[in-house]
């Protein structure tokens, strides 16, 4: 191989404007003896699982000449039956479900429907750093309103936003991250109410006077990744997809279900929203190997989440944990906790990591957010945050 670079001139690669100087996303990924900074479940999936996981991947590779089920309603039914018990709700079959690589990807598939070109998607800051990607990369214009000093969404700023700026999808996390808060089903409510008319005015239907244009709905995606660990009486959103044609709820098999390796997200949502994303999909975008492994833990549902409960109960006790220490700690519905504040928080967080313990910077200055582990890493946790703060 000749190595010639001086003598090659340099490209300038035709790179879009708003991605010039970007830098990929995502936490560090650092092997340290203790890894609490991207909220996985600590527990690795039992030996049972691993046997049926490896029977199903087994039985997929003898037709991986073939590509794979592009509807994959066998996958889809199941998630609609795990939702239904999950939830309390019924009603849910495999039209009004929907999955992909994560539920990253089903986002995206949402604003590849949704968003485009001369259409806004809105969120409520602090909250998760993808959403203004997916909005990015889909030249999305992209519009953050404001939670309040205690990270709760107020429901009539929110309200008001949305009827001014006629997003066409709202993002809306509960449990948001990085903050742990989820939305009261009040407030989910109230802004599927203004959502109804509050999406792009309709030039397709031939009006000529702005006045004159008909209001389409604003799409309403409740981002439910952590919703397994919601507390007693905080209700899901999935209670609510009967009456609103106009909301999505998304989950993911990444967290507490403890399959974050096996990229499953999906959401449930009226079919016409559902077919929706199947025209924006790429063909065959869940690999045959995806659709097997989902369906084979799917079937050791209660085995998974047998340690939510567990993880709970720690998360509930690191809360206060945190408040004895004199440090502030936001009440959280999710598996992680946001605490602080620190003067200087990278100085807390990089000590931390000297100490092998791996959090992360997230939200605010000052805060800094800890996922909840297995009871030995948490005490590990715990001791290396005291030395840090005592030295
Ligand atoms: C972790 C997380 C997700 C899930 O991501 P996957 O792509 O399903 O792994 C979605 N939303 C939020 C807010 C998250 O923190």
């Amino acid at each position: 191989m000749s190595t010639q670079p001086e003598t090659v001139p340099a490209a300038s690669l035709p790179l879009r404007p708003e991605i010039v100087g970007e830098e990929p996303y995502g936490a560090p990924q650092l092997d340290v003896p203790v890894q609490l900074n991207v909220n996985e479940n600590p527990y690795p999936p039992s030996d049972a699982v691993v046997a049926s996981v490896a029977a199903a991947v087994t039985e997929a590779a003898r037709g991986l000449n073939r590509y794979p089920d592009r509807e994959f309603r066998a996958l889809r039914s199941a998630l609609a039956v795990y939702l239904e018990r999950e939830a309390g709700v019924t009603g849910l079959d495999a039209d009004h479900l929907w999955a992909a690589n994560g539920s990253n990807e089903v986002m995206l598939h949402l604003l590849q429907a949704f968003g485009g070109p001369g259409r806004t998607a809105l969120s409520f800051a602090p909250t998760y750093s993808m959403y203004p990607e997916y909005a990015r990369d889909t030249s999305t214009a992209w519009v953050a309103g404001r939670r309040a000093e205690d990270f709760t969404l107020d429901a009539d700023h929110a309200c008001e936003l949305i009827a001014r700026v006629r997003p066409s999808v709202v993002l809306l996390p509960s449990p948001n991250n990085p903050t742990g808060t989820a939305l009261p089903l009040e407030t989910v409510r109230r802004i599927l109410d203004v959502a109804r008319t509050s999406g792009p005015l309709d030039g397709t239907a031939g009006a000529t006077d702005a006045a004159d244009l008909p209001a389409t709905s604003t799409v309403v995606v409740i981002d439910e990744a952590y919703a397994e660990f919601r507390r007693e009486g905080t209700p899901s959103a999935l209670t609510l997809l009967a009456d609103n044609p106009h909301l999505a709820v998304t989950r993911t098999m990444s967290k507490a279900f403890g399959m974050a390796g096996a990229r499953l997200g999906y959401l449930a949502a009226a079919p016409a929203l559902v077919d929706a994303l199947r025209i924006v999909r790429l063909p065959y975008h869940l690999s045959a190997v995806t659709q097997a492994v989902a369906l084979a833990a799917l079937a050791h549902t209660d085995e998974l989440m047998g340690q939510v409960a567990g993880l709970r109960a720690e998360r509930d006790a690191l809360v206060d944990w945190f408040a004895e220490q004199g440090l502030d700690a936001v009440p959280s519905d999710a598996n992680f906790v946001l605490f602080g504040r620190f003067a200087d928080r990278d100085a807390v967080w990089t000590r931390l990591l000297e100490l092998g313990v791996l959090i992360r910077q997230s939200g605010p200055d000052g805060w800094l957010r800890v996922s909840v582990g297995t009871p030995e890493e948490t005490a590990a946790f715990k001791a290396a945050l005291v030395e840090v703060l005592g030295a």
